[in-house]
């Protein structure tokens, strides 16, 4: 059974099968809503039903903590009656602008003891573009996708620079780090939409767990390039020391920007080497070091439960829900389009 769904004060409607999700018709319709994760756990899909009626599909739960009063998550729910939405925003898809290429490993270096950063060229003449804070697929030969963060701005076009970590037993993080220049990768870019506004001047507090550093080291790498200097914290949190595994781009921030400031947080290890570091996860040192935080804007990214309990503690600290920005690091392979 097929149902229409149309966009509220928009000239947009598009059929949605039973069991399809209303943003993958929307995606298929070459309509783009907020989306991350797509398993209804980021919460980057809550909108409104401005009329109509959905249900989760299999049984899902079509709202989480980060849906406000009548919202539901777009990823999780299907039509059972034609449908109004009411997106808290919307554009349409640029087929052109997403691209697959073939690239190559230019170097490939450990950070940590389980971090590799991996430099991908791109062919000769071609051009990576993506807004920063945006993600590419790595598509594997069983045709299933992974996801990674660009951590280099997009000004330096001609390759990508990820940041992943190696997950034991993982079917393509814990091979990393056998990859050697000159090996060979089918990525497509961009994906994920970056909900930092740049016309925005309130203060902004990016909060990492582990890798989760990629996507910020890319948006403040291209705060600076286009000297965006509005004041930033960086709340980056590890176990470890070592596991904060790029210390000098964080000094370069530290010295190029008088209202940038940095908060390591480590959970587990020693605190000496690293200098001020807090002793705890990231959402204790959040709590700690801002107790209101009405007024600014939060970008978070790292695991589900990290980016979950960081939610929690920025709405405690009187965050409105809309200035809560979270890019979620969901394992396994990313689901496609129906
Ligand atoms: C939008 C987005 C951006 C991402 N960006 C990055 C990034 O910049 N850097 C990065 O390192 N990762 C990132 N990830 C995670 C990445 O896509 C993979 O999920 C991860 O690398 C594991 O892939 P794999 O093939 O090695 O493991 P799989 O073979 O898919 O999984 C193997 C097993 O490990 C578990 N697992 C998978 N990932 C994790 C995890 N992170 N923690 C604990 N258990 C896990 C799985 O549930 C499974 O049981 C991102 C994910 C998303 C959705």
């Amino acid at each position: 059974m097929t149902h229409r769904i149309s966009i509220d004060t928009a000239e947009i409607a598009f059929d949605c099968t039973s069991g399809q999700s209303v943003l993958d018709a929307a995606l298929l319709a070459g309509i783009e809503l907020p989306y991350s994760c797509r398993k209804g756990v980021c919460g980057s899909c809550a909108g409104s039903l401005a009329a109509g009626q959905v249900t989760g599909i299999n049984g899902a739960a079509i709202r989480n903590d980060a849906c406000t009063s009548g919202q539901v998550l777009y990823c999780m729910c299907t039509p059972v009656a034609d449908v109004v939405l009411r997106p808290t925003s919307w554009k349409r898809l640029d087929p052109s602008a997403r691209k697959t290429f073939t690239a190559r490993v230019f170097s490939n270096e450990l950070a940590a003891p389980d971090v590799s950063v991996l430099r991908l060229r791109l062919p000769a003449g071609q051009r990576a573009r993506f807004q920063a804070g945006q993600y590419l697929q790595v598509l594997l030969d069983d045709g299933s996708t992974r996801s990674y963060s660009m951590a280099n701005p997009p000004q330096e076009s001609d390759g990508v620079t990820l940041h992943i970590r190696h997950v034991p037993g993982g079917r393509f993080s814990a091979q990393v780090a056998q990859l050697v220049p000159g090996d060979t990768l089918q990525v497509e870019l961009p994906f994920g939409q970056v909900a930092l506004r740049a016309d925005d001047a309130r203060p902004i507090v990016f909060v990492a767990g582990g890798t989760g550093f990629a996507p910020v080291k890319s948006i403040l790498d291209d705060m600076l390039k286009r000297r965006v200097k509005r004041p930033a914290t960086l709340i980056w949190g590890a176990r470890e020391a070592n596991g904060l595994y790029l210390r000098p781009a964080v000094e370069r921030w530290q010295k190029q920007w008088p209202d940038f400031r940095f908060i390591p947080a480590l959970s587990d290890g020693p605190v000496d080497s690293v200098t001020g570091a807090f002793t705890g996860r990231v959402d204790q040192a959040l709590r700690a070091n801002f107790t209101a935080l009405s007024g600014h804007v939060v970008y978070c990214c790292g695991s589900p439960m990290m980016v979950s309990a960081v939610r929690s503690a920025a709405a405690e600290a009187g965050l409105a829900p809309d200035d809560f920005h979270a890019d979620v690091f969901v394992p396994g392979p990313s689901a496609q389009p129906a």
